[in-house]
């Protein structure tokens, strides 16, 4: 370990940085933020700066740097572009046995500063001891994915009860395992979803009751595994996924998002491919609460979005009547994400102003739907579980206005690296993919906005 890893305390010290450009700002604001008096000497200052300077209550001196610029500071920055002044601020820092930071010099410095994370007052410091800040960035950025930004008010809500816990758990480890159990629980996810009055409730009120929280029911997460593509997922869904006990996933949840859920979690696969429902939904909705009753953390992963043709609703509708607790994530539409991968704007100030997704799911033979609404220009159609019905749904467009050659597209297995585009016109589409093997998921996109498709295409 070549640097001590410490948080230094800076309410009302004295902190001086040399230099006024805009990386001295940074650093400066820094400074300020954890309650440092900053005092700047600089050739010249910018207005961010003189900001922060005034909200600190501290100096600004504009000229030359002088070695009595730094006397009697607790923290001194070097920021200048000026190499000869920095030497010269880090040997009268060291000369003075002040801590001091010069940007870019590790050899320069007494400390160095290391990537943040802030969920104040959670701070997760990253640092390559100066030999690769870059890379320290990068682990920074993977753990911004992970650590949800309530962590900081879930530090705030613990620290307000940590006197009454104590007072009802008099060994550490009894008070240890109540706390891991709080911030793993229900109760953490009630502030990161940002119900903090109802996870004070439960926090009050699991204090009061004898039970222990291990005891507690469990929750349900109604997660939307996007499209396909797992960079698509959302930080929160794949926070969920990676903390849930067990999973119960449909057909359409693509294998490499799938493989982003905790190792060892248990995978229930529910189904369902079409008129093929692995399990019926009522025995889905079902499960969802046995398992939650169990005290597990159930994540309910749909493909796309599980509000948009997910019967999410159902699911959480039973739920709701047993009182069991559930946050719903959404995901990526298979709508926007096909559209997106196939270079097809839904919207376009000159092509469509209004876009709509409708189910093309056929029931009984027959697509009971509104087709004159449907049939107007000016306006984009994404049909879901279209593809059995796309003969009568071209048809029916036509039969109810819509101009024969208006464009259409067929995605298959959209932002995946399987994807499909086929494009045509209303008339002729059906035939035209006769024979071409397309197969399941596809979504069918119509309206003008797909000609756009020919020069905005991106993705192969
Ligand atoms: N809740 C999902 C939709 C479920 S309905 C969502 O928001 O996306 C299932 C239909 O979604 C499929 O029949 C197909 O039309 C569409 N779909 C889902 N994923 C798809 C993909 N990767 N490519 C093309 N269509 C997809």
């Amino acid at each position: 370990m070549d640097y001590f890893p410490a948080f230094i305390r800076l309410k009302n010290k004295k902190c001086v940085v040399v230099g006024g450009g805009s990386i001295a700002t940074r650093k400066a604001s820094l400074i300020v933020r954890a309650g440092g008096t900053l005092h700047v000497v600089a050739k010249k200052i910018n207005p961010a700066l003189t900001e922060l300077i005034k909200e600190s209550g501290g100096t600004q001196h504009i000229g030359k740097y002088k070695s009595d610029a730094i006397s009697s500071a607790y923290l001194v920055v070097a920021a200048t572009n000026d190499e000869k002044v920095n030497e010269q601020v880090s040997k009268d820092a060291h000369d003075q046995e002040v801590l001091v930071n010069v940007v870019d010099a590790p050899d320069l410095c007494s400390f160095i500063l290391p990537a943040i994370i802030d969920r104040s007052p959670v701070m997760i410091a990253v640092s390559s001891g100066g030999q690769s800040p870059v890379l320290a960035r990068l682990i920074r950025s993977k753990l911004e994915t992970l650590i949800p930004v309530g962590y900081g008010r879930l530090a705030g809500l613990v620290g307000r009860y940590r006197d009454a816990v104590k007072a009802k758990y008099k060994h550490i480890n009894e008070r240890r395992r109540f706390w891991e159990d709080v911030l793993q629980g229900p109760i953490a996810e009630l502030v990161f979803a940002g119900k903090e009055s109802s996870a004070e409730e439960m926090l009050g009120n699991l204090i009061k009751s004898e039970q222990a929280a291990t005891n507690s029911v469990g929750e349900v997460y109604l997660v939307g595994g996007g499209p396909g593509d797992p960079d698509l997922l959302t930080f929160r869904a794949l926070r969920l996924m990676q903390q849930a006990d067990v999973v119960l996933y449909d057909r359409l949840v693509s294998p490499e998002v799938l493989d982003l859920v905790r190792r060892d979690a248990t995978l229930i696969y529910v189904g369902k491919a079409r008129a093929d429902h692995a399990v019926p939904q009522d025995q889905i909705n079902e499960k969802l609460v046995t398992l939650a009753k169990q005290g597990h953390r159930v994540c309910r992963l749909k493909g796309g979005d599980p509000f948009i043709f997910g019967r999410g609703g159902e699911e959480i509708d039973r739920l709701a009547d047993e009182g069991i607790p559930f946050q719903v994530v959404p995901g990526i539409t298979a709508a926007s994400g096909c559209a997106s991968y196939a270079g097809i704007p839904l919207t376009h100030r000159d092509y469509s102003q209004s876009v709509r997704f409708v189910t093309g799911h056929i029931k009984e033979g027959s697509l009971d739907l509104d087709w004159d609404s449907l049939a107007k220009d000016k306006q984009t159609l994404v049909f879901y579980m279209g593809l059995v019905g796309l003969e009568h749904i071209c048809k029916q467009l036509i039969a109810h206005g819509l101009s024969d050659t208006t464009p259409i597209a067929l995605v298959q297995k959209g932002t995946t690296v399987d994807q499909r585009v086929l494009t045509g016109e209303l008339n002729s589409f059906y035939d035209q993919i006769k024979g071409q093997g397309v197969v399941a998921p596809t979504i069918i996109i119509i309206g003008d906005v797909v000609r756009l498709r020919e020069k905005l295409a991106w993705f192969s």
